[in-house]
């Protein structure tokens, strides 16, 4: 039986996308690999709306995330890390590891960080020489307004911005030169709608200049390492790229290109609305109150009685993978991840799964006409 993907990464990938990663293998010491990396280092920045490198190397999110941590991050600097969930705090701990002092705040899991909870946390912590922020937490589905939040920063002495990216962009506006941000992180599996192997990473100017007086202590992660070797005539990567993904990646760009950035992220965000309706009608809510701290990627959904677990069982038997709750939240959520081409077949997929896993846990639901196809599917048997 076909299983319908709706997990948030890996993410339903287009055949096209993923026969580009069984094209035959290339060099990578050559002009024609060179001649791939121009094009996706242009496809980023267009996406990103940035200058400079935008560095991919093997790996995911996390490992991204360590690049910042290694290149940006020394024992001596204070970091301020707000979190609204289970990624934020892997962030925390990444950043950790560099020995550098950590100061946390926890925003209550289904809220944004808000202006005033940062301004709040910055005059608590004054001395705060690094900024860690999530632009869309994928557990529980809530999208910070990264732009507003930067801007809110004073000028003077105004900390590093790092900022996790790995769950928005693609599916979303992510402008981190625009926004005066300093560090981005992302990865291909989600709104990049590329198989899972390659991390990103963008760094500022004035990232760039404590990079370069950091000294990164890890070779694999260096990030003026990969951009020296992409600076050259003939660009190319410091060690063996994963090749296959780069096609991958290469077509999963050029779709988003002919498709059109502002019209891909208005989709995105249309299938998130349509979905929280229909999902509303049957009687699981959006866990996120605010509906502009919404994500257009993922949608995480309350399921009464605590009974998500369950839940997430009956839809695999009816083969569509959805992704629980995390953490302390894992009874409570079922998280619908919408990060690929979705459009109306799934939408109707995805509700009448979520109504016949209501039905067979016993969950009360309300919705006729899918109730009247589901009692004569069952008189069938
Ligand atoms: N940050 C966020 C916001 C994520 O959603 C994820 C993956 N779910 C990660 C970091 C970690 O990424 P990866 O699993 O690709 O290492």
């Amino acid at each position: 039986m076909a299983e319908y993907l709706f997990t948030p990464g890996p993410v339903t990938t287009s055949p096209e996308v993923l026969l580009a990663g069984a094209r035959p293998m290339m060099s990578h010491r050559g002009p024609r690999f060179s001649a791939l990396l121009r094009r996706l280092q242009n496809r980023l920045r267009d996406l990103l709306d940035v200058d400079g490198p935008v560095l991919l190397l093997p790996g995911s999110g996390t490992g991204a995330l360590e690049l910042l941590s290694m290149n940006l991050v020394t024992p001596e600097d204070r970091v301020l890390s707000l979190s609204c969930g289970v990624f934020g705090e892997r962030f925390r701990e990444i950043v950790a590891r560099r020995g550098a002092t950590m100061a946390a705040v926890d925003v209550e899991p289904g809220r944004a960080v808000t202006v005033e909870g940062l301004r709040r946390a910055l005059a608590e912590h004054p001395e705060t020489t690094v900024l860690l922020l999530t632009h869309n937490e994928t557990s529980t589905a809530v999208t910070n307004d990264i732009g507003a939040l930067v801007a809110s920063l004073p000028e003077e002495g105004r900390p590093l911005v790092l900022v996790d990216a790995v769950s928005s962009l693609g599916a979303m506006a992510c402008h981190p030169q625009r926004w005066a941000v300093d560090g981005l992180a992302s990865a291909s599996q989600k709104g990049l709608v590329t198989p899972p192997g390659l991390a990103l990473a963008w760094l500022s100017p004035r990232a760039w200049e404590r990079a370069s007086a950091v000294a990164s202590p890890s070779y694999f992660f260096d990030a003026g390492l990969h951009r020296r070797f992409l600076e050259k005539e003939e660009p190319e990567n410091p060690y063996t790229p994963p090749v296959s993904l780069l096609f991958s990646l290469d077509e999963a760009l050029a779709r988003m290109v002919e498709e059109g950035f502002v019209r891909r992220f208005a989709s995105r965000r249309r299938f998130a609305s349509a979905l929280v309706a229909g999902a509303s009608a049957l009687g699981l809510v959006p866990f996120v109150a605010d509906e502009r701290a919404r994500s257009a990627g993922v949608t995480a959904l309350v399921v009464p009685g605590n009974r998500a677990v369950e839940l997430q069982r009956a839809l695999r038997g009816l083969a569509v993978e959805v992704a629980g709750g995390q953490k302390d939240m894992k009874g409570l959520l079922v998280r619908v991840a919408h990060y690929g081409d979705e459009g109306w077949p799934e939408l109707a997929l995805v509700l009448g799964a979520l109504y016949g896993a209501m039905r067979e846990v016993g969950l009360a639901c309300g919705s006729a006409f899918v109730e009247r196809a589901f009692e004569a599917w069952e008189e069938r048997v």
